[in-house]
């Protein structure tokens, strides 16, 4: 098996990483920048250089590069190397970019799509309510048209960022006669008006992350549905096509070099807990699944890149699954390790210190507790795993309660 990327690819990353040291961190008059203007302007090079946003037209902020597996996998790991910013989180770039690139109306994409990719216009997803998480089409809220408005009434849960969020897209009922799947559609519409109540709900680590969202009466203009109405289910299915997921082998090769290092640092009976023969053999297992994962990347990024995607449909089924038990594995030991550190509080702090922050203990306790919602978030873990017996293999339909 050739693991190697090969010349061509050895080069473009030797560029990407001679461009990685250069520009960060920051130097000069630049580290009087604030963090998140230092990181805005890291972002503008990159994508200038075609190495962020490759798969976005410039005409909306992206650097529209021809497709390469191997190149976007390059530039991944680099970035990840030389601790830079990443593409921006939240739900904006992750999920209303790609579907507005998809299915959205010409004027939709110019008018979101930039200044979502610059981090001025934040959006929050407002799919699941109390009685609609795994079986999503069950959602209750509804929207009405009423001249040239929706008016939009319901109860959004779970609500990521809507605290921040200028903007949410979201699921509504608007077509109250139709199927169960077939009556949703997709809207857009803004969070600061008089219509939407927001609710920050506390979490595990202490953050108020999460929201619930109240819509009475809340407001959109007709034009602002993606896709046609009623069409809403199939439009969060290409947003899910987007959520391609590579394996992260990379990725979680970094954050077991972290783990690594906080064996060392820690103390057990007096002597670094990486001597203990407990922690060495819960370590040596770890490794093990990372370097399944790592091969699995590799499998997955080679069938990609050469457009064999169908080939690896199954393991990448199995990415989202694997990953999120691995992570917890991870974080688990590096909770144990902590000892006494473990009972910090992340919350008494300075929260956005610690986030994804491993460097520290108290990043790593907030980590674990993060971690923890990883088999619920964005498909629990029992229903990838009945996807995967179903779609992937084969196996006989889970008893389904009769649509309505
Ligand atoms: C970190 C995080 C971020 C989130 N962000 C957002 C967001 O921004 N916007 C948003 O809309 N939602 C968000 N969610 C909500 C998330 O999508 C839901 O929590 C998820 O879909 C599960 O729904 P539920 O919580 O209602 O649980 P339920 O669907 O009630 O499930 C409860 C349990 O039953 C199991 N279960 C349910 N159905 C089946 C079945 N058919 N077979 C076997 N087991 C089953 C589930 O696996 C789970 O263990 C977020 C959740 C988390 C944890």
């Amino acid at each position: 098996m050739d693991l190697s990327f090969g010349p061509e690819h050895e080069t473009f990353r030797k560029e990407v990483r001679s461009f990685v040291e250069q520009s960060w961190p920051p130097r000069g008059a630049d580290l009087e920048l604030p963090l998140a203007e230092q990181e805005a302007r890291f972002r503008e090079h990159a994508v200038e250089r075609g190495y962020l946003y490759r798969s976005i037209p410039q005409r909306y902020g992206g650097s529209e590069q021809p497709f390469d597996a191997l190149r976007e996998a390059i530039v991944a790991e680099e970035f990840d190397r030389g601790k830079t910013p990443w593409r921006l989180g939240g739900q904006g770039v992750g999920m209303i970019v790609p579907t507005l690139l998809e299915v959205g109306e010409e004027w939709q994409r110019e008018k979101f799509i930039p200044p979502t990719l610059r981090g001025d216009m934040v959006w929050c997803q407002g799919y699941s309510e109390p009685g609609a998480g795994s079986d999503l089409a069950s959602l209750r809220s509804t929207a009405r048209l009423e001249g040239d408005e929706w008016i939009i009434d319901g109860h959004k849960i779970w609500t990521s960022d809507a605290s921040d969020a200028q903007y949410m897209f979201g699921l509504f009922r608007t077509e109250p006669d139709a199927s169960k799947h077939g009556g949703i559609s997709y809207l857009l519409l803004e969070m600061d008006q008089p219509g939407i109540e927001v609710r920050p709900l506390r979490q595990l680590t202490g953050a108020l992350d999460f929201c619930e969202v109240f819509l009475d009466g809340a407001r959109a203009p007709a034009d602002w549905i993606v896709g046609s109405r009623g069409q809403g289910w199939q439009v969060t299915r290409v947003n899910l096509k987007h959520e391609r997921n590579l394996g992260g082998g990379p990725a979680m090769r970094n954050l077991f070099r972290s783990l690594l290092e906080l064996a060392r640092r820690q103390s057990i009976e007096g002597r670094p807990a990486i001597e203990d023969p407990v922690v060495r053999r819960r370590l040596a297992s770890i490794d093990c699944y990372v370097r399944c994962v790592e091969t699995t990347h590799m499998r997955q990024l080679s069938a990609v890149s050469r457009g064999e995607e169908e080939s690896v449909a199954l393991p990448m089924m199995m990415n989202k699954l694997f990953q999120t038990d691995l992570r917890e594995r991870i974080f688990r030991l590096a909770y144990d390790l902590l000892d006494a550190d473990g009972l910090r509080n992340p919350a008494a702090e300075d929260l956005a210190t610690w986030r994804n922050h491993t460097g520290t203990n108290t990043g790593w306790v907030e980590q674990y507790l993060f971690c923890l919602s990883g088999p619920i978030a964005a498909g629990s873990s029992n229903i990838q795993r009945n996807v995967i017996g179903e779609r992937g293999l084969g196996l006989p339909r889970d008893i389904r309660p009769p649509s309505s």
